[in-house]
């Protein structure tokens, strides 16, 4: 845990407080000028704040990347793992504390390339929690690098000539998962969206998977940047039980009415087909939530003294 315990237990005693922006806020960030993990960091700090989540009830858990510096710059407990390995701890801490609030920090080499077998198992446990995968179609940490989401022909240091493959598609995976309850696209140029989609993830009941399209500015600013400065490729998906964010109304004329129930009409809109969609592809609150089904009755420790001795009577000789 990167936070020190003495701090966060501090911060406990006074529960009558009230947690303002600058409570959650750690170390200055240190991304590059203009990258987009700034913004994120912004809502994400802006979310807690809403939703007054106590510092020390919550948890922010990463792999390794230029995103999974995120636990570093908020002042909550943090856990900053190995590659691909975020979604495993923090389904952990969340068996054995449902109460703490868990996010998850991951970007897209570290999602979808060494660590996506347990995106996949993730999605399928439904553990409540908000998973964020900021995905600008590039390993940056490691300079520039073609990742799992790099659109193909692009060139990068490990394949010169451009990528070899047409990029995988994490929208359409996820929806693809049985179990998978909410799936999300956000962009870190719209705050006002950015902010909207986690906070709709974060009151999701199970897990909330939500792709943010992220700029690189040392090495993809070619990705998003038509989309950025032309508002007329944004489609936005809007609907009650999704996210809607009125102010965005005049910046963006495309809307789209998509009912986040419908499963089927969430994996069309998912398909790639030149269209930037940000809004909620899919939601779904009645499916099982890994740590419910697992849930252990408490019990006192005499009841744990006789279970434990009862499971070493059946060896005793
Ligand atoms: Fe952000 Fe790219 Fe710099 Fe990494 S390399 S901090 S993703 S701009």
């Amino acid at each position: 845990m990167i936070e020190s315990t003495c701090s966060l237990l501090g911060a406990a005693e006074d529960e009558d407080r009230e947690w303002t922006m600058e409570d959650y806020a750690s170390a200055l960030a240190r991304w590059c000028p203009g990258c987009g993990d700034h913004a994120v960091l912004s809502a994400a700090q802006r979310l807690l704040e809403t939703e007054q989540l106590p510092p020390e009830r919550t948890v922010f858990v990463s792999g390794i990347g230029c995103a999974a510096r995120f636990p570093h710059y908020m002042k909550t407990y943090g856990f900053h793992g190995i590659h691909g390995r975020a979604l495993p701890v923090a389904t952990g801490i969340k068996l054995r504390r449902p109460d703490l609030h868990v996010f998850v920090v991951m970007g897209d080499g570290d999602c979808c390339s060494i660590g996506a077998a347990h995106w996949i198992h993730a999605t399928r446990y439904n553990a409540n929690m908000v998973a964020l995968m900021l995905d600008n179609g590039v390993y940056g940490l490691t300079k520039n690098q073609t990742s799992p989401t790099s659109p193909k022909g692009v060139p990068s240091n490990t394949q010169p000539r451009g990528a070899f493959l047409p990029p995988l598609n994490p929208l359409t995976a996820t929806l693809g998962v049985t179990n998978a309850s909410f799936v999300a696209q956000t962009a870190d140029w719209s705050p006002p969206h950015l902010y909207a989609t986690l906070l709709a993830a974060h009151r999701h009941r199970g897990f909330a998977f939500v792709r943010v399209l992220q700029r690189c500015p040392q090495y993809t600013t070619h990705l998003y940047d038509p989309a950025v400065k032309d508002s007329s490729l944004i489609e936005l998906l809007v609907h009650p039980n999704g996210v809607v964010v009125p102010e965005l109304d005049r910046l963006y004329k495309n809307q789209v009415k998509h009912d986040p129930a419908d499963l089927a009409a969430a994996r069309r809109l998912a398909e790639p087909d030149g269209k930037i969609r940000l809004g909620v592809l899919y939601r779904d609150e009645t499916l099982p939530v890994y740590e419910e089904t697992r849930a252990v009755p408490p019990r006192s420790g005499a009841e744990k003294l006789a279970l434990l001795n009862t499971e070493l009577d059946r060896y005793a000789v």
